[in-house]
């Protein structure tokens, strides 16, 4: 049986560029290391949900690491919750929140509370509470952006929203969609006509309104969602399983799904993250863990800032990274792709198919020579996300026979 190593470039695939002489990022990019590997393994495109689909980052991993988001993702809350890095439990239910200005009759002003820029991590901090044996945990976000939890027995995402989604109207009242949401709804409007109390009278809301800014008195909640219960990602696959992830929320659903993240000096969600550390650690990791998760996001936030010259250096950067992996295939299976495509034309993720390689020493490879979103249409593979982790059990001769 061999090791599998998994790498994410986040936002990988693109279309062709202006700026690149119409060749895509991966295209125009000098990458030695992954046309090596691919000449070995074979190559393809992958759709990470199913064609067209534009995926989320959330959705796609859990696609790609074999939990079908269609049955899982019940609402975006527990997933911008996840994002914040807020430690959440199968079972809890999560809002997205809006910081907001409403006046003495709970009519709203404002739904962003005059766009605050700080004070929110003070305002977000006075609204953990108990209510009932109910617990609240509240998490500032960009802006005047909250997320919301609620853990505690017997609670329910099917409620309606609070917030009106218009201004210039009350707060509305939530009301439950069916006979499990009513004591959320109870505790919901509870919680809304408290965050009212506490932060109206809140330090820095007085200092806003001292200095003419509009106070950020209320949070109004939308897009309940319960925190899923994913089965356990080693028992699921027999994986002893890590990850190596600068992002809350990719890091967030790896520990929902029971993959332990590791912590690598100088790995971060950012532009500057150290690859050649993330690389070595994850390599270095493969001795104590059968699976080794890495997402690289550089790549996505050069697609998201419509830089393709930059998303070119980043996949150039993780090209001379990956050069240790040449020494690794007589062991390990390594798959490289994306979670989505990024392209900097768009400026936000798109339904494209993007190239996806899986190589191991062995493997019957096909003629495809360079990585990237052309070549890949020679390849072998046409998948989806659902078929990743299927075919990595193969090559890496751990997958249970399907019959007798
Ligand atoms: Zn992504
Ligand atoms: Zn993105």
């Amino acid at each position: 049986m061999k090791k599998i190593l998994f790498i994410i470039l986040d936002g990988l695939g693109d279309r062709p560029s202006r700026d690149l002489d119409f060749k895509t990022p991966l295209q125009a990019a000098k990458k030695d290391n992954l046309n090596y590997l691919a000449s070995k393994g074979i190559v393809g495109l992958l759709d990470p949900i199913t064609p067209g689909i534009r995926p989320g980052s959330d959705t796609s991993h859990l696609n790609l690491l074999g939990y079908d988001p269609f049955k899982v993702y019940t609402g975006r809350g527990p997933f911008e919750a996840l994002g914040l890095g807020m430690n959440l439990k199968p079972g809890d239910i999560a809002f997205r929140g809006n910081f907001a200005t409403v006046d003495r009759d709970l009519k709203v002003i404002d739904r962003r509370a005059g766009r605050i820029e700080s004070g929110t991590e003070k305002l977000a901090e006075s609204l953990n509470m108990k209510m009932d044996d109910v617990e609240i945990l509240a998490k500032e976000g960009v802006e005047h952006r909250i997320a919301v939890v609620f853990r505690g027995k017997g609670l329910s995402p099917k409620i309606t929203d609070t917030d009106p989604h218009e201004e210039n109207v009350p707060v509305k009242e939530s009301r439950p969609l069916d006979d499990s949401g009513k004591k959320m709804a109870d505790l919901v409007n509870r919680f809304t006509r408290k965050s009212f109390d506490i932060l109206d009278s809140h330090p820095v809301n007085i200092e806003r309104r001292n200095s003419g800014k509009r106070p950020a008195n209320i949070v109004l909640l939308r897009g309940a969602g319960v925190v899923p219960e994913l089965e356990n990602f080693e028992k699921k696959y027999f994986l002893h399983a890590a990850c190596i992830v600068g992002v809350p929320l990719i890091s967030g659903i790896c520990s929902l799904a029971g993959i332990t993240p590791l912590k690598i000096k100088g790995a971060t969600g950012t532009i500057n993250t150290d690859m050649n550390a993330k690389i070595r650690g994850a390599i270095d990791s493969l001795s104590r863990y059968d699976f080794v998760l890495i997402n690289i996001k550089a790549t996505d936030i050069a697609g998201h800032d419509g830089n393709a010259l930059l998303k070119k250096e980043i996949i150039e950067r993780a090209d001379r990274a990956m050069e240790p992996l040449r020494d690794i295939l007589k062991d390990t299976v390594i798959m490289i792709t994306g979670d989505h495509s990024t392209p900097c034309s768009v400026k936000d993720h798109t339904g494209d198919p993007l190239p996806i390689m899986i190589v191991t020493d062995g493997i019957r490879s096909d003629n495809v020579t360079s990585f990237d979103e052309i070549s890949a249409v020679k390849g072998s593979l046409r998948i989806r996300g659902s078929d990743v982790m299927n075919l990595l059990m193969n090559y890496s001769d751990r997958a249970e026979k399907f019959g007798a």
